[in-house]
């Protein structure tokens, strides 16, 4: 990369005329822009943007999270995804104030030392919150670098990759470092986008190798991912006089800690109905009675695809023993909505709650 000062200048005023007014960019508090920038992992800025707040509104401070109950936590996290955040950021919370007095670390290396604050998070708060020239490298920053560089290789190697984090790097070390990360992340996500980048008004044009070459779409190349594997699986509304069942997944792994209607994914070639009574045996220890369809719900998660058969039944006579799950409440129908859970259970809900 050559006259960085100049790259850096422009990519400066260029963010400075056209930043997004988002609301984590109206404030200094490193604990909320922390938050933010875990939200925003894998996730839309609209979609983040409202959730951010309340939980702001709920915990407005490090030590607000950290006394928080993990059911209050993943309540607010419900249908933000990738629930392990959520867990990590209590943990955190508590790891800052018990080590930290409460404040949360300004340098990298201590702040990759909490509980899911990876090399991407620690540089964004770092150098967002703090002022520390620490680079940052998402998919839009390694998108625009890659392009600006006509680096034609697969940005997923790690050797790439390192190559890509030694550019930002070069690229953080001046001032303003935090607008700077920012304004390469803004550029990917609105000039420099996949599809159709605006060349026209990007300020790394004049430079830009991709540009030059006339494929900028052409960069970064990618293995292709593999199709997301298709599974089924079957749940259901188990109630018992006024009560139906609802179960807590085990802590670790996906959807981990949030409540659900109990179920499993089906065996191959295991049809819906015998499916669900074997799951129902197997995992609560439950035989139910005759079972009636809702219908089904889909839900794509990063590797798999899956459809979920959902039923109404009642369960026979008898304790619920787990296998599995590691908790179980008998509650009112109407309270199983209360409950923290994934966007995939609320669809369950919405076929076996009355409207
Ligand atoms: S000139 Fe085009 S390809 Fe190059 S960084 Fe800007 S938007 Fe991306």
């Amino acid at each position: 990369m050559k006259d960085v000062q100049a790259l850096r200048n422009g990519l400066l005023a260029w963010y400075r005329l056209n930043r997004r007014d988002l609301p984590w960019r109206r404030t200094r508090d490193p604990y909320a822009i922390w938050i933010s920038e875990a939200m925003l992992q894998q996730t839309r800025v609209d979609t983040v943007i409202p959730y951010w707040q309340r939980f702001l509104d709920r915990f407005p401070d490090v030590e607000a999270l950290a006394r928080a109950e993990m059911d209050e936590v993943l309540e607010l996290w419900a249908g933000l995804g990738y629930y392990s955040r959520a867990r990590n950021l209590r943990e955190a919370a508590r790891t800052v104030v018990d080590r930290h007095g409460g404040r949360l670390p300004e340098d990298v290396e201590t702040l990759r030392s909490l509980p899911g604050v990876g090399r991407y998070t620690a540089g964004a708060v770092s150098s967002i919150a703090f002022d520390r020239p620490e680079p940052v490298l998402d998919g839009n920053v390694k998108r625009v670098l890659a392009r600006l560089l006509g680096l034609r290789e697969d940005v997923s190697k790690r050797d790439v990759v390192e190559r890509l984090w030694d550019e930002a790097a070069r690229l953080a070390a001046g001032p303003a470092p935090g607008d700077l990360n920012q304004a390469l992340m803004e550029l990917g996500a609105t000039v420099c986008t996949p599809r159709s980048p605006s060349c026209a008004r990007c300020p790394l044009r004049g430079p830009c190798a991709a540009r030059a070459a006339g494929d900028p779409e052409a960069i970064p190349l990618a293995k292709k991912k593999p199709p997301a594997a298709r599974v089924e699986g079957a749940a259901a509304l188990v109630v018992r006089g006024a009560r139906a069942l609802a179960v807590r997944r085990p802590p670790r792994g996906l959807m981990g800690g949030l409540w659900e209607l109990p179920g499993d994914d089906l065996a191959d070639g295991e049809r819906p109905a015998a499916g669900l009574r074997r799951a129902l045996r197997e995992r609560v220890g439950l035989e139910v009675g005759p079972l009636r369809k809702a219908g089904c719900v889909e839900h794509l998660f990063t590797h798999r695809h899956l459809r979920l058969h959902v039923y109404h039944c009642e369960a026979a006579p008898g304790r619920v023993r787990r296998a599995g799950p590691d908790a179980h409440r008998w509650l009112p129908p109407t309270r199983l909505a209360a409950l923290p859970q994934a966007t995939l259970t609320r669809k369950a809900l919405e076929l076996v709650l009355p409207a």
